[in-house]
């Protein structure tokens, strides 16, 4: 019987025993109600209507008594028969329910008899009732007090006939109720032994049941108590199972989760063990990592991580390796070791791909030795070496770049819980390598920042002080200000009065430049016919002049020269003076200077008995840039000097390059040029020291006295000097008295002459061969002028029957040009003014060619010649204009104004041929 069947029949047999004192005491229940119903209900009603038949009967006797005694008027007799009415009538409907109510004889008997009696009873009342009405009172109360006692009696007195009733009903009632109490106190006796029979086989089957389930829950509990008390354990009881019901089952169930919780138990003591090597590992790196954590150089963090590292992952010998660079160049360098012998050091730098180390880092992969032969490396202790069993090479990478090698040895072998602390120590030791890197380069620029910093402080402070000494430069630069606004006031005063004086200087100047050159006009014309005429007359073509007369008609002729000479040099000096001489540079070439100059002295050398050299040194460029006519005015004037104070010996003129180096002068040329040098050196008088200055200004002479021997105005040098200084040189001068004297004239000339020529804006290709060089009658040209004379004569035959117009207003200048050129042959036609020369060619076409001078009254000439080349025909007549080469732009206004050519007043006879021969022909 399994152990359900046996719970379901012990507490169904227990529930069954006890339905049977339940249906028990239903029965003696429903007994005692119908007992006590029969008690309640019928006794008691029979008891209450005999006692309302007894209460009623005795109201009546009281109120007949009232109504006889108390009431005395009508109403009230009336009121009284009422409740004595009703009364008998309650009695009555009693009465009549008892009867009808009592069953057993002796009761019905007694009714019946109470029935009667009260009927008497009635009759009695109405003759009383009808005595009172009717007044008879005494009647009534006789009446009533001979038979109303009797009626009393036989009614409800203590041996009447309710009373009877009543007391029937009553002992009735009390038998009923001790029967009734009998069978209760039956029911209770019975009812109690079910319940004690029934608690006692209940309780049987209880502790069968009971007995039989613990004594199999007992071993499971035993085997259960067991495992607790042995704690988790590897292995537990199992429980032995010997039956097939539910405990059989827990023992099943038992043995199973036993088999579990082994499983579980393994389970746990594996996830234990990991954890607690975790746990090792974690802390390991948490104390490994905070370790570091404030290190500041690479060096100390390399030694505390090697020191740290190395004894926890079980190692024994360690180096650390720092990537680093030099050059460009990377290469790992040993910065900390642990436990290292000296003499283990092969090698403490080590290439990328050098050696395991090498290899490493430029591979980015771990490198492990086993099996490591006994002279790779020693671990030592004061007691002994051994070689190391594994050798773990690291690299140490940060985004993804080795920054660090680590080389560790142990006696043992890594295990695996060690490598991982290795690897991920290494694997944070990128990030903190990184960081100390970015420190120390952060703190490098701190340092640097701070030293900025700490100077701009210092500059800061000391433009501080600047700014002070500003303000109070600015203060006294307001005083100043304030001083120089006053001085400026007066200045601006003075300076109004100085731009007067200015203005009455410029005037006075123009008048001046006006004055010299009406005066260089004005003598000129006449000295152009005087030279004219006085050449004409040396030329004795007539020869009916006397010897004699011919060498005063020289004289004439050189002291005309002369004076035209001195004129020519007042002109030059006043134009130098106010800085109005013109300067024409152009490509000069210095080979054709010496010809020129050796043509023009070689004579004079000649005729004096003086040798003279000119010599071009070596070095010298080929052309240079400069003025040549003012070069050529220089050197002649040099030139003549020295032949001038020479009587015996020799004159040179050396041209090179300047080797002097110019600190003293003011050289108005940038250091890129050099000097060109230009010596001119005699054997002559020489001139004493005080007097080297002052020849070089206007009209000094070192013999001043007027017995000088050397004639001369002391104009040549001023004029020189000046010049030089226009062309950018100057004039040096070397002399001792008795000896000779060298004047040197310095020029500049720039190194590349196409620049040169570029800035001066001079074509080489128009550079002429020969210097142009006009000498209107120099004072060397005397000599050989009577030869030049004959000359013309045989070559100008051409020139016969030409016309050639003349236009002056100077008769004299007509006369002289007329008989020049009539002595040719040629026609000549003059007229006085431009009007009139136009005229003349209006009336004679045939004219070959003008001779116009400029200054003239009523129309000059350049109006005369632009007004002839508006007219048609003469569009190509040569027409040479005479200047008298006063102002700087003559040449260029006659020019403009239509002239073929020009030449200048004085007119050189033979030059004007020579033009008018090159016009004729062309
Ligand atoms: P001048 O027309 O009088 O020669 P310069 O100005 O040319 O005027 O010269 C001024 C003076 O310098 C001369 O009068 C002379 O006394 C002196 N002088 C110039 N050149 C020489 C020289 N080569 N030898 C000696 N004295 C010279």
């Amino acid at each position: 019987m399994d152990f359900k069947t046996k719970l379901y029949m012990g507490f169904g047999s227990l529930l069954l025993l006890m339905m049977i004192p339940l249906g028990i005491g239903f029965s003696i229940i429903s007994q005692l109600k119908n007992s006590m119903d029969e008690v309640m209900i019928v006794r008691y009603e029979k008891v209450r209507l005999a006692d309302l038949v007894n209460d009623e009967t005795y109201k009546i006797s009281r109120y007949l008594r009232d109504l006889i005694l108390l009431d005395n008027d009508k109403d009230s007799v009336q009121k009284r028969i009422e409740q004595i009415e009703n009364s008998r009538e309650n009695s009555l409907t009693a009465l009549n329910t008892l009867d009808k109510i009592v069953i057993r004889p002796q009761a019905k008997k007694l009714t019946s008899q109470i029935k009667l009696m009260s009927i008497s009873y009635i009759d009695f009342q109405k003759e009383i009732e009808a005595d009172v009405k009717d007044g008879r009172r005494n009647d009534a109360r006789h009446l009533l007090l001979a038979s109303d006692q009797k009626f009393r009696d036989q009614l409800y007195g203590s041996n009447g006939s309710i009373k009877k009733l009543k007391e029937l009903e009553e002992q009735t009632m009390s038998d009923l109720v001790d029967q009734a109490r009998h069978s209760y106190q039956q029911a209770i006796r019975i009812y109690s032994i079910f319940i004690i029979l029934g608690l006692l086989f209940g309780m049987g089957i209880i502790i069968l049941s009971i007995r039989s389930i613990t004594s199999n829950i007992n071993k499971v509990t035993v085997a259960i108590n067991k495992v607790a008390s042995l704690g988790p354990r590897d292995e537990l009881p199992r429980v032995e199972i010997f039956t097939q019901d539910a405990i059989g089952e827990i023992a099943k169930a038992f043995n199973e989760m036993a088999s579990a919780l082994e499983e579980q138990v393994k389970k746990q003591k594996m996830y234990n063990k990991t954890l607690q090597e975790q746990n090792w590992l974690k802390s390991k790196i948490a104390k490994i990592s905070t370790m570091y954590s404030g290190v500041k150089d690479l060096q100390t963090f390399a030694s505390l991580l090697i020191n740290k590292l190395t004894p926890v992952v079980g190692g024994n010998y360690g180096a650390f390796y720092m990537l680093e660079s030099q050059e460009e160049r990377y290469y790992l360098s040993q910065i900390a070791v642990y436990a290292f012998d000296k003499r283990d050091i092969t090698c403490p730098n080590f290439q990328l791909g050098e050696g395991l180390v090498g290899q490493c880092a430029l591979e980015n992969r771990i490198i492990t030795l086993t099996q490591i032969p006994d002279n790779y490396i020693r671990i030592n202790s004061g007691l002994g070496s051994a070689p190391p069993k594994n050798i773990i090479i690291y690299p140490v990478e940060f985004e993804g770049q080795v920054l660090a090698v680590l080389e560790l040895a142990t006696l043992e072998e890594f295990n695996p819980i060690q490598q991982e602390l290795l690897e991920q120590v290494l694997s944070n030791v990128g990030i903190t390598i990184d960081r100390i890197v970015n420190y120390m380069q952060v703190e490098k620029l701190l340092k640097e920042s701070q030293v900025l910093t700490e100077e701009l402080q210092t500059q800061a402070e000391e433009l501080q002080i600047q700014q002070e000494e500003l303000k109070t430069f600015n203060e006294k630069l307001d005083e100043q200000y304030k001083f120089s606004h006053q001085r400026a006031v007066e200045l601006e005063n003075i300076k109004v009065v100085l731009e007067e004086k200015a203005s009455q200087l410029e005037l006075n100047s123009r008048y001046k430049s006006e004055f010299l050159s009406n005066m260089s006009h004005e003598l000129r014309t006449p000295l152009n016919s005087l030279l004219i005429l006085a050449q004409m007359l040396a030329e004795n073509d007539n020869s009916n002049l006397t010897h004699k007369q011919v060498e005063y008609a020289e004289t004439i002729l050189s002291s005309g020269r002369d004076l035209l000479s001195l004129i020519n040099d007042i002109l030059d000096l006043s134009k130098a003076e106010a800085g109005k001489m013109d300067v024409c540079p152009r490509v000069v070439k210095l080979k054709a200077i010496q010809e020129f100059l050796k043509r023009q002295y070689l004579p004079v050398a000649i005729q004096k008995g003086i040798t003279f050299t000119i010599q071009l040194k070596n070095g010298l460029p080929e052309t240079f840039i400069t003025d040549e006519q003012r070069l050529l005015q220089i050197l002649k004037n040099l030139l003549s000097n020295a032949f001038k104070f020479t009587e015996q010996g020799s004159v040179l003129l050396s041209i090179r390059k300047a080797e002097k180096r110019f600190t003293d002068k003011q050289i108005l040329f940038d250091n890129a040029s050099t000097m060109l040098s230009f010596s001119v050196s005699d054997t002559g008088v020489g001139i004493p020291r005080d007097k080297h200055i002052m020849i070089f200004e206007e009209f000094r002479q070192a013999d001043g006295t007027t017995s000088r021997k050397y004639g001369g105005s002391g104009l040549g040098l001023s004029i020189s000097n000046k010049i030089a200084m226009l062309l950018g040189g100057f004039i040096e001068l070397e002399s001792e008295e008795g000896k000779g004297s060298t004047f040197t004239l310095y020029l500049p000339y720039s190194l590349d002459s196409i620049t040169a020529e570029a800035a001066l804006g001079v074509e080489a290709a128009a550079e002429p061969d020969e210097p142009v060089i006009d000498e209107p009658g120099e004072d060397n040209a005397g000599e050989d002028n009577a030869g030049a004379a004959m000359a013309i004569d045989h070559h100008r035959d051409w020139l016969a029957g030409r016309k050639i117009l003349i236009v002056d207003d100077d008769l004299r200048n007509v006369f002289s040009l007329t008989v020049v050129l009539e002595k040719h042959g040629v026609k000549v036609l003059f007229a006085e003014n431009g009007k009139e020369g136009i005229n003349a060619l209006r009336e004679n076409p045939d004219i070959d060619l003008v001779l116009m001078d400029i200054m003239m009254p009523e129309m000059d000439g350049y109006e005369a010649m632009q007004t002839i080349r508006q007219i048609h025909e003469y569009e190509t007549l040569p027409v040479i204009a005479l200047t008298a080469k006063a102002m700087k732009n003559d040449r260029e206004k006659c020019i403009d104004a239509g002239a073929s050519d020009y030449i200048s007043k004085p007119v050189n006879v033979e030059q004007l041929l020579s033009l008018i021969q090159v016009w004729l022909y062309k």
